[in-house]
């Protein structure tokens, strides 16, 4: 392989991955088409560690993941909005299977489909409610700690929702939802305050005001996108 880009023949360090000049991809195309796709494959996934360090600091780390990438340290994590696909989609896909359980008369579907869609609403409110309260927080960045955090709920919600799918079966199945629930409340006030850096006692608060104001809208929202 000669050591120039194909697109703009600028010539290339050796073992140079993407063009210091266009940006384009060294990788070429006459290879296999199975090495092709599985590699494509790979790379969608991220199967090669950086979303499962992603999950990881995410369920053990409140803020980490959403603090360090917005310092910059943003190449080792899944990029927000694919994470939030993956885990979304698993998640719905959960929620759909247990859903004839938890729903009234409305067809499964549409409530899942329906919820899937209004959260695209209530990312960027959650964002802005984060701004509100740390004023000199910027949107984007708040952008992606509510998309973090939300995946996280995910799968806190994963976990939960299957036990309480099937409570009435068992008193054991009611208890063990207990734990992770407790999880994510002492989390999500342990993750504005690695996120935000202010004192305990700050972060707990405006954790909480967050919390209720959140929880109202989001009940109002899922009106909205249910009632069509
Ligand atoms: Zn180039």
């Amino acid at each position: 392989m000669n050591n120039k880009c194909a697109n703009c023949h600028t010539e290339l360090t050796h073992n140079a991955k993407f063009c210091c000049a266009c940006g384009q991809s060294t990788r070429s195309f006459r290879r296999p088409f199975v090495a092709f796709v599985k590699e494509s494959f790979h790379e969608l996934l991220d199967i090669d560690g950086r979303l499962s360090l992603t999950i990881k600091t995410l369920l053990l780390k409140p803020g980490l993941a959403s603090y360090e990438y917005d310092l910059g340290k943003r190449n080792k994590y899944t990029p927000p909005l694919r994470l939030y696909l993956v885990i979304s989609l698993v998640f719905f896909l959960l929620l759909s299977s247990f859903q004839h359980i938890y729903s009234g008369h409305a067809s499964p579907e549409s409530i899942t489909t329906h919820y899937s869609r209004a959260m695209f609403v209530l990312f960027p409110l959650f964002a802005l409610l984060v701004k509100v309260f740390y004023r000199a927080s910027y949107y984007l960045s708040n952008l992606v700690f509510s998309i973090h955090l939300h995946c996280m709920a995910y799968l806190v919600l994963m976990v939960i929702a299957p036990l309480e799918a099937f409570e009435q079966n068992h008193l054991v199945l009611s208890l063990l939802q207990l734990p992770p629930s407790l999880y994510f409340v002492w989390y999500f006030a342990v993750t504005f305050k690695t996120m935000f850096r202010q004192s305990w006692w700050l972060s707990a608060a405006k954790a909480l005001g967050i919390f209720t104001i959140y929880m109202g809208a989001m009940g109002i929202v899922f009106d909205v996108f249910l009632m069509q």
